[in-house]
This record gives C-alpha cells, sequence and structure tokens, in this order.
C-alpha cells in the first residue's frame, strides 16, 4: 500500500469508530489505541505519519525496543499486557501513558512499592475477567469494585482511571456482547472513573455501543 492508499484505509477505519460513537451520543469521545505488538518500527512511523499517536505493546520488552527506536517521534506509549512483578522497573523506566492490566492486588502491592522507591504516579485501569474465563487474567467481576477501592485506599502511588476488559473469546454476538455490558456496569459504578477500555479489531464497533471510550486496535490499523 502506498502511503496514500493506507490514508485512505485508515480514514476508514476512523469512519467505524466514528459511525459507532454516534450511534451512542454526539458527545461520546472515543480514542483510539493502535497495538503495534505484530509491527515493526517502520510501520508504526507510517501510522504516525498518518496522525496516530497513541500506541500500545503487550510485552514490556518489545515496548522498550520501539519506544527507544521511535523516541524522536512524540508518541504516547500504552501497556496492555499483563505486567509481571520482575518486569516493573523495566516498565517504569519508560515511563507509559497508561497500564491497562492491572489484575491482583499482589501486583498493585508490588507496583505502589516499586513506584513509591522512583517517586512516580502511574496512571493504570483494572483488568476485569468478564466472561470469567479460565485463559484470561483480571479480577472477577464481583470482585472488580471492592478491588478498586482497595487500591486506591493503600496505593496512593497508582491513579486508578478506570477499567480494561477482553471480549468474550466466541462467535456468539450476545455473549460478547453481555461481557461488554458487564464491564461497563462495573466501570460506571466506580467513583471517578473516565476510562473504560474494550474493543479490539473484531468487535470494536460492539464494544464502542456497550459504552467503550477506549479502543485498542491491532490487526485493523496496520492492516494485517
Ligand atoms: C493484541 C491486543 C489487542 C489488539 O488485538 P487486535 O485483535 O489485533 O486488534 C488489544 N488488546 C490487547 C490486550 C492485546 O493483547
Amino acid at each position: 500500500m502506498t502511503q496514500e492508499e493506507y490514508k485512505i484505509y485508515i480514514d476508514n477505519v476512523i469512519r467505524r469508530v466514528e459511525t459507532a460513537r454516534l450511534r451512542v451520543s454526539d458527545y461520546h469521545i472515543v480514542k483510539v489505541v493502535a497495538i503495534s505488538k505484530y509491527s515493526t518500527s517502520d510501520e508504526i512511523a507510517k501510522l504516525y505519519n498518518i496522525g496516530q499517536r497513541a500506541f500500545g505493546e503487550n510485552k514490556v520488552q518489545d515496548l522498550k525496543l520501539k519506544a527507544e527506536k521511535l523516541e524522536e517521534l512524540p508518541l504516547e506509549w500504552h501497556f496492555v499486557g499483563n505486567l509481571q512483578k520482575n518486569k516493573i522497573n523495566n516498565l517504569l523506566d519508560i515511563n507509559p501513558t497508561l497500564f491497562h492490566a492491572l489484575d491482583s492486588i499482589d501486583l498493585a502491592h508490588e507496583l505502589q512499592k516499586k513506584l513509591e522507591a522512583k517517586d512516580m504516579i502511574l496512571d493504570v485501569l483494572l483488568q476485569i475477567n468478564s466472561a470469567k474465563e479460565e485463559s484470561k487474567h483480571g479480577f472477577m467481576p464481583e470482585d472488580a469494585a471492592y478491588a478498586y477501592s482497595q487500591i486506591k485506599k493503600e496505593c496512593p502511588n497508582i491513579n486508578l482511571k478506570g477499567v480494561m476488559s477482553i471480549g468474550a473469546h466466541s462467535d456468539n454476538r450476545d455473549i460478547i456482547k453481555k461481557s461488554f455490558e458487564t464491564t461497563y456496569e462495573i466501570y460506571k459504578n466506580l467513583d471517578g472513573a473516565t476510562i473504560c477500555s474494550m474493543g479490539m479489531s473484531g468487535d470494536f464497533e460492539l464494544a464502542i455501543e456497550c459504552g467503550s471510550n477506549m479502543v485498542r486496535l491491532g490487526s485493523v490499523m496496520f492492516n494485517k
């Protein structure tokens, strides 16, 4: 694809996001984070050149390599993967814009310790395992609200801003929708939460219609 063709292609993806958000309301704003885990630094730079600023990775090492390689560009980096305790310092060295996947109280405490030592504040989302899948990380829906308030109380250097969820792994649209509704319901009842991160390439329009205001788009943004 030429740069011009890629721009037309991305305009079409953005139009799909627009159409979905307008079905919610004129005032419902949705942010697109381009997930670059299957893409090279050159591909990220191409997408940057047609206007994308927010990118995300799911491995600390990859985030570090790409952020360093592209440090000349004013990019915003998100970390959307599950964080191992021994990688916390590496993540904090990159100072990401948002960590989407805080998935246990234990990790919250460890993160708090490291943040305090570095005198840093990090914006974080709580990951919800809304369809209660064995294969997925995150808090069970019934535990999420309590965990959120506990972390707020016990971890002053973690700035909780909302929730993140991955749609149910299913071909049945109703089951996926149900998982998004579960996450949105939790989000709506959290004090001061402003970010509901849900929706990927295969289900972002549905996620937006269920209230998502941040979509994480990988394959569709990089045309893979
Ligand atoms: C890979 C990934 C995405 C993007 O997936 P696509 O289906 O390629 O859009 C979004 N969120 C997380 C947590 C991911 O790991």
